[in-house]
């Protein structure tokens, strides 16, 4: 895509809307940035205005004055500026869409969604690829925008992508020569219309490909099953069902007739089996050698927030769940201990049924302490179910559920809720319980 000379309406100040800007004016192109927020919530503003044109405090008809609008993936969609925008045919892309129309024809893309286990997934592809001796980025919702790297040179030989459904929302080109959704559970049912609208977007992933490229999906996943039609590629499934491409069996991943222990693997449970299988499928395509695999799976260093061992106090260990912020991400927390759990859950709620969790939490939970914005609706799901405990603050949750631990007890913060009533985010909510629990010892 040509950028040089050509104007650029930015909606959004955040990480990926700075970074097209900044892309924008390095290319030669004219990046105007618009952001609904009022200057002073802004922390960097005055930067920004000294490195773009911009606006604060709302969506002007300025906007309309650009060649085609970037949307940063918070912004709903049917704004009036942007219905304005369709009116005057101006484009409006993703920042996902618009890195790819400007990326080198070189680098190939790997691109991963699903309701979890996209970050863990995508890191541990990105891992194998470097220990393998490419040259390969990470992007996307995982934290690094795809247009901050120097995609536009040719030097980078995989591009690996986690995606979000927002981010999958814009898409029209982009195409990915392989692309994978890990599972479709549900998750953001505030954002969408139905779990049927969710489940679509994130096969828009799909959306561009053809028979070279690969799609990768989860055969144990009903819902995603329900879409094949959308998928035109070549399809590869993961699964505990030998029927698969790869699948796992007595502690085994079994794929044609290359074997992979996960006895050393860094990640575990049943949930972090499906992630590792998806990854090899992902990068099937580009022989790696077997061994150089294996041993990726036991140096890939596991995420923080995520099933994180934090440490044990007096017998009983701590385990950080803060990144589960839905109730699917919940169930596999729940599955992967066999010693009593005492869960911490509750935040701030996405309008998900918590009822889903009872035979999960009367199988694994020796209590449920309950916190956040969600402990009414919560408590309502459970208390004829199993024995629960409502604190609001904190601090006083996890110090009570120490309290009344036991030796060899295992307590988990895995509130199947966003952070967003309390905390800034999941790492800050990981973060606090983790400083709080050390402070135990
Ligand atoms: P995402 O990027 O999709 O949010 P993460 O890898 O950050 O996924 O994991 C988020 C949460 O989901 C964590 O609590 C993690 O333990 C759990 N999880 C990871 N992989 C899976 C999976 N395949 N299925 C269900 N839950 C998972």
């Amino acid at each position: 895509m040509k950028v040089k000379n050509r104007k650029f309406g930015i909606l959004g100040m955040a990480r990926s809307g700075i970074s097209a800007a900044t892309k924008i004016n390095e290319l030669g192109g004219i990046a105007f940035i618009s952001e609904h927020k009022d200057e002073t919530e802004i922390i960097n503003s005055k930067q920004i205005k000294q490195s773009f044109h911009c606006e604060f405090g709302g969506h002007t008809e300025k906007l309309l004055q650009n060649d085609l609008l970037i949307l940063s993936p918070g912004i709903p969609r049917n704004i009036p500026i942007l219905q304005q925008a369709e009116k005057q045919n101006i484009e409006v892309i993703s920042e996902i869409e618009f890195s790819f129309r400007i990326k080198h024809h070189h680098s190939k893309i790997i691109a991963i969604t699903g309701s979890n286990g996209k970050s863990t997934t995508v890191s541990l592809i990105h891992h194998i690829l470097l220990n393998a001796g490419y040259n390969s980025i990470l992007a996307g919702n995982i934290g690094t925008a795809f247009s901050s790297y120097p995609i536009e040179n040719g030097d980078i030989d995989f591009i690996v992508l986690e995606l979000s459904s927002f981010q999958l929302e814009l898409i029209d080109t982009f195409k990915a020569d392989v692309a994978a959704v890990l599972n479709i559970t549900p998750d953001h049912l505030d954002r969408y219309k139905s779990f049927e609208d969710y489940a679509k977007t994130k096969f828009n992933i799909f959306k561009n490909q053809n028979s070279h490229d690969l799609a990768i999906l989860n055969l144990d996943d009903m819902t995603s099953t329900k879409f094949i039609d959308e998928v035109h590629s070549s399809l590869k499934y993961f699964s505990s069902d030998p029927k698969a491409d790869i699948y796992f069996k007595d502690g085994t991943i079994i794929f044609g007739s290359q074997k992979f222990s996960v006895k050393n693997a860094s990640i575990k449970g049943p949930h972090n089996i499906s992630n590792i299988m998806c990854a090899i499928l992902a990068v099937s395509p580009f022989n790696i050698e077997k061994v150089i695999i294996q041993k990726s799976l036991e140096t890939f260093s596991p995420l923080a927030h995520r099933m994180e061992f934090v440490t044990e106090v007096n017998g009983i260990k701590f385990y950080n769940d803060s990144k589960a912020t839905n109730t699917d991400s919940v169930k596999y927390a729940l599955q992967s201990f066999n010693s009593p759990i005492r869960i911490i859950m509750g935040g701030a709620g996405k309008g998900e049924d918590y009822t889903i969790l009872i035979p999960f939490l009367q199988k694994r939970a020796k209590k449920v302490y309950l916190t956040g914005d969600t402990i009414d609706e919560m408590k309502k799901a459970f208390e004829d179910y199993v024995s629960i405990e409502s604190i609001k603050e904190f601090e006083d949750v996890i110090k009570t559920a120490y309290s009344e631990s036991e030796k060899g007890d295992i307590i988990v913060l895995s509130p199947a809720c966003t952070s967003y009533d309390r905390f800034k985010n999941f790492e800050e909510r990981g973060n606090t319980f983790k400083e709080i629990v050390f402070r135990l010892k």
